[in-house]
């Protein structure tokens, strides 16, 4: 059977999901009364953010002029977190459809997708989604794709995803202009792990793609990187269900069990082989998950620790590029500091642990990855500020960078550059991709990206610039630990890493908010915010006066027991720094403020 491999790449809500949909559905794969809306989002949590988490694969048969063809759809990951699966996905491909949205045109996904395509070689269709809209703008889309992508206008497959036009067309041309698969059907076994997912009475489930050889039921493999072997159990493909079958050849999409117990030892990326000397080449491209967020997360009661560290634990068996390990805080008590592949991997775990567990959390402000030289000449990874070594013993300071690219109607140009210099951006181009539509593309620090870069983009931009970003490396840069005093007592959860163009500005907001939050003591006490032994901002709470809560209402009995009760509450919560006594909500309203 022939066979062709592709996947879609869109911007998010360019309609990614509704025309995988479509093609299951126009090729026979689900029935219509099987269709579920957006069948490949199967996790509960994409259907309700609406994105595509994990990469997945779907078998398909089509017969086209006389022939059956296999067309293996390879769902990519959408969102930049996710680069390096979205790297191994369109590694598996030979082509892709460039999906845009025939009224929103192209946007920073857009671009940043197509040109990963492009450096994978794959061959492109372009597609323009959502001819159905009333306001769809088709001809300027088209014209916009041709400047920043090179599509040719005419190659340009116009379909609309949700009322199923244009789908037997788009078929014809995947058919018609992705080069089936090459590789060999005799050389040795040779398969790049793609994704993997973990099934409660399975175990682990590997995705692969076979890229030469062929693989067989009840055969021993070996994964090269991993250099694991194991006996294949049951394979198949995803038709959209798994189903079952007893070879894979060469440039055929489909799943391996082997009774692998943890995602853990299954490592995107890596190739899956026979043992011995037969083995084939391991494939090229492999790289281990880069996590560049870190936060702490604490259960907000600290008898909740062991029911956190389950929940984590649990959660890190679906996630392999998730990691956890416990830290302790003076501020918030036992907790785990944890790394996330990106923001949006952060909130998505997050997110996971309330909805599965019952534990309230409180989450530090997030901080990326800092690579330290120590005057002795170490290089320090460093993932909480707490960590970073006094300012005599650092020869250099880096962070990552990371290179933004930025699409915004022109009139908000000005808008957002201001925004990107104030950000510490150094602009590496722009470009115009219409009238009316324009580029930029900015080196920023990640630091500061993951701040508030996105939200700000959008509200700079009513909501229609885009951004995207991909990691470019480590940098020095004129970084500074600044520690917060109170009474003489380093806070270790408020340490943080900012500019030290910076550091001033953001010791007197944090100093200023924290004593508004400190009851008054019987002794003075002082907020301070330093870097190394310098004082940089100080505010005083001063020593209580009088006694306040002797100001009593009288009367109602039962409003006073409340308070009490609230009081006695409150009192579990206090942690003392040194000798003064602060609240739990004094430290995280200094926390969620970055
Ligand atoms: P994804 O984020 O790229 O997967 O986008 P979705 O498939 O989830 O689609 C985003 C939104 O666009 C959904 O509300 C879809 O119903 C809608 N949509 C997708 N395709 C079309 C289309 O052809 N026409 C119209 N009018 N809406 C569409
Ligand atoms: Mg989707």
């Amino acid at each position: 059977m022939q066979v062709r491999n592709f996947c879609i790449i869109a911007h998010i809500d360019h309609g990614k999901s509704t025309l995988a949909d479509r093609l299951l559905e126009f090729t026979g794969t689900v029935t219509k009364r099987e269709m579920k809306e957006q069948l490949l989002d199967d996790l509960a949590l994409e259907r309700q953010r609406g994105i595509t988490i994990k990469a997945r694969a779907v078998s398909m048969r089509y017969t086209y002029q006389g022939e059956t063809y296999e067309l293996n759809l390879i769902d990519t990951p959408g969102h930049v977190d996710f680069q390096y699966e979205v790297s191994r996905s369109l590694a598996c491909c030979e082509g892709a459809l460039l999906l845009v949205d025939a009224f929103q045109g192209v946007e920073a996904q857009t671009v940043a997708n197509a040109y990963s395509a492009m450096e994978h070689d794959l061959a492109i269709i372009p597609v323009i989604n959502k001819i159905d809209l009333t306001h769809a703008r088709p001809d300027e889309v088209a014209a916009e794709m041709e400047q920043s992508l090179g599509s040719d206008p005419d190659a340009i497959v116009k379909v609309s995803a949700k009322a199923g036009l244009g789908i037997e067309d788009l078929v014809a041309t995947i058919i018609e202009k992705i080069p089936p698969p090459s590789g060999s059907v005799d050389a040795p076994l040779q398969a790049m792990v793609f994704d993997s997912n973990y099934d409660d009475y399975r175990g682990a489930i590997t995705y692969i793609r076979v890229m030469n050889g062929t693989v067989r039921k009840g055969q021993k493999i070996r994964f090269l990187r991993a250099g694991t072997e194991h006996e294949v159990v049951e394979m198949g493909q995803f038709q959209p269900h798994r189903t079952a079958c007893d070879t894979l050849r060469a440039g055929q999409v489909g799943y391996l069990i082997c009774n692998i117990k943890s995602l853990k030892d299954v490592h995107i990326g890596d190739t899956v082989s026979v043992p011995g000397k037969q083995a084939a080449e391991a494939l090229t491209g492999y790289s281990r998950p880069k996590r560049m967020v870190y936060c702490g997360l604490f259960p907000s009661d600290g008898q909740d620790f062991s029911e956190l560290r389950d929940a984590l634990g649990k959660l890190s068996i679906n996630d392999p590029s998730f990691e956890f390990e416990p830290e302790t805080s003076d501020a918030l008590g036992f907790g785990f500091r944890c790394g996330f592949l990106g923001l949006l991997h952060m909130e998505i775990v997050q997110q996971r642990l309330e909805q599965e567990s019952d534990v309230d959390l409180v989450q530090t402000a997030p901080n990326v990855t800092y690579e330290i030289i120590t005057k002795r000449g170490e290089t320090l990874t460093i993932h909480k500020p707490q960590d970073v070594p006094d300012p005599g013993d650092i020869e250099e300071f880096r962070q990552p960078i990371v290179r933004c690219n930025i699409v915004v109607p022109t009139d908000y140009i000005g808008a957002v550059i201001k925004l990107c210099q104030e950000r510490r951006g150094i602009q590496y181009g722009q470009e115009y991709l219409g009238p009316t539509r324009a580029m930029l593309i900015y080196d920023i620090p990640l630091a500061e990206v993951i701040y508030d870069l996105h939200d700000k983009i959008k509200s700079c931009t009513r909501g229609y610039g885009t951004l995207d970003y991909e990691m470019q490396g480590y940098e020095a840069a004129d970084l500074v630990r600044m520690d917060i005093l109170v009474n003489g007592n380093r806070v270790d959860a408020l340490s943080v890493v900012c500019h030290r163009a910076d550091a001033d500005r953001r010791g007197r907001a944090v100093v200023k908010k924290l004593k508004s939050e400190i009851d008054r003591h019987m002794f003075e006490v002082a907020v301070q915010a330093a870097i190394g032994s310098r004082v940089i901002a100080r505010e005083t709470v001063s020593a209580m006066r009088k006694n306040v809560t002797a100001k009593c209402y009288g009367g109602d009995i039962t409003r006073k027991r409340k308070l009490l009760q609230k009081q006695k509450e409150g009192k579990k919560r206090m942690k003392a720094v040194g000798s003064v006594e602060i609240s739990q909500k004094a430290f995280m309203s200094v926390l969620s403020t970055g």
